[in-house]
């Protein structure tokens, strides 16, 4: 093999060996392209292996060039209903966070991210859905004290996600492989052909 092929590959296992199967967003109804890709990126970051969404840009997700070609790492499931994207996630044992920015809602920083956790973030204008606020298992906010009620999408994501980040790490989650050797192999295939 080439020595920049073999390059190439060690990147791949190195990214691929922190990947984190057990954290994920749910994007329900982000719909701008840049807010998409934007949250994507962040994913990508933090290691996450696949992210969901409910109905972005229409039902066809599109991404830009916010992305920096993260879609191309981070696998997107697209669901038909919210109902739909929680029964998915719970029946492979996720805990399910609404981002709310409500009266009640947790400060994002007392979540267990160390555990299977999926964070909710709503549409641009309207925010999460009644319908998912009411099926999470909780609901979170990051604390806004300026003029301003709501931080950007993607931003929030960020916030969110690098907590997880922040806790993961402490608890050595990406010291070792997270995926089942199989799933692993998988993958890393898919990447290499990419
Ligand atoms: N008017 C909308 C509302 O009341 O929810 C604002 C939506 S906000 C611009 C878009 C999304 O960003 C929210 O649904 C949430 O996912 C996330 N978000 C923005 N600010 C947040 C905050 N302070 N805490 C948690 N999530 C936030």
């Amino acid at each position: 093999m080439k020595e920049r092929t073999l390059e190439r590959r060690r990147r791949l296992e190195e990214v691929l060996r922190r990947r984190q199967p057990d954290l994920t967003v749910l994007m329900e109804n982000v719909h701008k392209p840049h807010n998409l890709s934007a949250i994507l990126r962040t994913c990508d970051a933090v290691g996450i292996l696949q992210a969901h969404a409910v109905n972005p840009t229409g039902g066809v997700p599109t991404f830009n060039e916010t992305s920096g070609g993260s879609h191309k790492w981070v696998y997107l499931e697209v669901h038909p209903t919210t109902e739909a994207a929680f029964r998915h996630l719970r029946e492979r044992g996720f805990s399910v966070y609404a981002t709310a920015l409500k009266e009640g809602a947790r400060d994002y920083r007392e979540v267990d991210y160390t555990r299977p956790t999926a964070i909710v973030l709503g549409a641009e204008k309207w925010g999460v859905s009644e319908e998912a606020l009411a099926l999470a298992d909780g609901l979170i906010h990051i604390p806004m004290l300026g003029m301003v009620q709501s931080l950007n999408v993607s931003v929030a994501a960020a916030v969110i996600l690098f907590e997880a980040q922040r806790q993961r790490l402490q608890a050595g989650l990406y010291d070792r492989p997270r995926l089942d050797p199989e799933l692993y192999q998988k993958i890393l295939e898919d990447w290499l052909r990419k």
